[in-house]
């Protein structure tokens, strides 16, 4: 379990709830808690951010669309982070699609207040820098992943991310929206479900994966998993990871 540095009352989202107390402070008369429904467009591509969120035991996708129609999940945002992250960086427009895969509940704050957040409190800004380098990492592990890895690993290892960020066992998921994750035909993507479910790991049935066997999944996922982790720890200082 992560070890939570700021020692008010907590929101369910470690990344607000790690931060060094000034700058929740800035944050918290801003924030606002808020429904995520399953498919909403939290940012279309190339739109203006205009409001950050927080997820709770939510899930929000950032997804790379091709001009062919095909997609790929580039990142998950849950409770570990925040939406938008290139507002740290500047950057007024969010480059990819983020799209709700997981409904549930956030916390959110309008974009100006973040902002104004963020050039006023110097601990805000150099936290957000590090979630931003763990960012990084995390894609530059899945972008190795997606190319040596197959995809068996592949989707035990996106199950283990999605399943660190729900509350209970039970990843509400079609196959279809797994496949569009992976960037994987669908095919290929029940090949590799049914075969985690013979294995007894998770149970499917239509649009919900129940996690059995933790351990078993994680021996069927390759080491990008662990290694995102260890990086997250390094580099944040807590982990949302299941894994005991
Ligand atoms: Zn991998």
């Amino acid at each position: 379990m992560p070890k939570l540095s700021f020692a008010g009352p907590t929101t369910g989202n470690v990344f607000l709830d790690a931060m060094p107390s000034a700058a929740f402070a800035a944050l918290r008369p801003s924030l606002e808690r808020v429904h995520l429904e399953r498919g909403h467009q939290v940012y279309a591509a190339g739109a203006i951010i205009d409001t950050v969120f927080f997820p709770i035991d939510s899930i929000i996708s950032v997804v790379a669309d091709m001009s062919d129609g095909k997609t790929a999940e580039i990142g998950l945002v849950g409770r570990e982070g925040m939406s938008g992250y290139a507002i740290v960086l500047d950057q007024a427009r969010s480059v990819h699609r983020c799209t709700v895969q997981v409904p549930d509940s956030a916390e959110s704050i309008p974009i100006d207040n973040f902002r104004s957040a963020l050039e006023s409190v110097p601990e805000l800004a150099a936290y957000c820098l590090r979630y931003t380098q763990a960012t990084i990492v995390t894609i530059a592990q899945s972008a190795g992943c997606n190319s040596l890895h197959t995809i068996d690993q592949r989707c035990a290892r996106w199950l283990l991310m999605a399943h660190d960020r729900v509350a209970e066992d039970l990843v509400l998921l079609t196959q279809d929206l797994l496949s569009q994750m992976l960037g994987v035909r669908r095919a290929g993507v029940t090949l590799a479900a049914s075969a985690l479910q013979e294995s007894g790991f998770i149970s499917y049935t239509r649009g919900q994966i129940v996690v059995l066997d933790r351990k078993g999944l994680e021996s069927a996922s390759c080491e990008c998993y662990e290694a995102a982790e260890r990086a997250w720890k390094t580099i944040m200082g807590y982990s949302i990871s299941k894994t005991k």
